[in-house]
């Protein structure tokens, strides 16, 4: 459905899964041959076996050891943070009000009819002020009442390019985790290799790779790749998943499905899900939304099956706040190299002449970059 509506962001992507031994022939074959037949009609192709022979054509530098083949099959890779802006852009042409760089630091009830009162606070001018509503939704993510979720901590390295064809490869570790080894850069010039799957325990505002995880991803880049040494990464980058809590197992089995709940004080909650199941999620809560205070609407689909516009956006047209923004969000031009305040300047001034910026504000701009450490431990 997302490479239908928004296939300008959702792209097809190619991954080669090296099968060591006829256990993991007959394991992933027969994963495969399910996940074909889930996607119907509307798989991009179906799984097809590549041999010894053809997949060393394909990734000389592959290791061979102990391989037996390879599967290739198709997924999608999706802009993950530009996507998300896309969305709030696209919600806002249908007519809500969106505003970034707010906290909302409290809420409670008042009033004859109960209504939501929520104090935020303008995180760029420091200004209070308050939103008033008749239905409060709580999708804080990570940030979300810590008793209801888990968090898993998931973290990426970037390296130079390592692999040769335009495919991803899907490693199966021993235990059963999957780490990605991806095509990546505005020129396809670097590879992402991750994720890992650790618990988080502190702030979610503290999120950063650990020298475990980067060894972690090392290794299996040289297990891989054993002709390829003295690899290092060009940048580095964590984030959360806000997993629903449910057991205490391993954090790669923890279930990534989803939850929405009223709670006794009539907040609805949504936590936990992917971007795979994101509109599905949403139809869900609005639907909830709507039965509660618009009953007449719930039935209304407005833009289940309306492609995405595709428009080309400038710098500072995604509602960036700092270059940071821009670097890190509406592109992934941050994570493409090590920055100095050589190569940051272009980019500080175009969005200065957009946000009306004077010089103190681009050598700001500039230092916050420099400063914040995007290669990890
Ligand atoms: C490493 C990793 C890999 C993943 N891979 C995939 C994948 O391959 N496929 C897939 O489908 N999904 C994947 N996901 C899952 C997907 O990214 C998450 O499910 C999704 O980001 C969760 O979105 P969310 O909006 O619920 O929470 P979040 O992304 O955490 O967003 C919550 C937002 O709420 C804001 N907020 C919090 N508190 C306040 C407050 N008081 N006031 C105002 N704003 C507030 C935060 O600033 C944040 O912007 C992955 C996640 C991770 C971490």
């Amino acid at each position: 459905m997302l490479m239908k509506l928004a296939p300008q962001f959702v792209k097809p992507l190619a991954f080669l899964l090296p099968m060591y031994g006829i256990k993991s022939r007959v394991a992933y074959g027969t994963g495969l041959w399910l996940y074909d037949r889930l996607a119907g009609s509307d798989a991009i192709a179906p799984h097809r076996i590549v041999d010894r022979s053809e997949l060393a054509e394909m990734e000389p530098d592959l290791t061979r050891n102990r391989l037996s083949a390879a599967a290739l099959f198709y997924d999608c890779a999706i802009p993950s943070a530009r996507f998300v802006v896309e969305n709030v852009l696209d919600a806002m042409a249908h007519g809500a009000l969106a505003a970034n760089y707010v906290h909302a630091e409290g809420w409670e009830r008042f009033g004859a009819d109960a209504r939501w009162r929520v104090r935020c606070t303008d995180a760029l001018s420091g200004e209070q002020f308050e939103i008033q509503s008749r239905k409060l939704v709580d999708a804080r993510g990570a940030w979300s009442n810590p008793d209801a979720l888990r968090l898993v901590r998931g973290s990426h390295i970037v390296i130079p390019r390592i692999n040769a064809s335009d495919h991803a490869i899907a490693h199966f570790e021993p235990d059963g985790r999957i780490v990605f080894v991806i095509p990546w850069g505005s020129r396809n010039q670097l590879t992402l290799v991750g994720t890992t799957d650790e618990d988080h325990h502190g702030s979610p505002d503290q999120v950063s790779i650990s020298s475990e995880e980067t060894n972690y991803l090392l290794g299996i880049v040289h297990k891989l790749f054993p002709r390829r040494s003295n690899v290092t990464p060009v940048s580095t980058f964590s984030s959360l998943r806000p997993l629903v809590r449910a057991s205490s197992g391993s954090a790669t089995r923890a279930s990534r499905d989803h939850r929405i709940w009223n709670s006794a004080d009539g907040i609805l909650h949504i936590a936990g899900g992917k971007y795979t199941t994101y509109r599905l999620m949403s139809e869900e809560a609005s639907d909830l939304v709507c039965k509660e205070i618009a009953p007449e609407l719930e039935a209304v689909r407005l833009t289940a099956q309306t492609p995405f516009a595709s428009v080309e956006h400038e710098i500072g047209d995604e509602m960036e706040q700092h270059l940071e923004d821009y670097l890190f969000v509406s592109t992934y031009l941050g994570y493409e190299q090590r920055w100095d305040r050589e190569s940051l300047l272009p980019f500080a001034r175009a969005l200065a002449a957009k946000r009306g910026w004077d010089q103190a504000r681009v050598d700001a701009e500039v230092n916050a970059i420099i400063e914040a450490s995007h290669v990890g431990a």
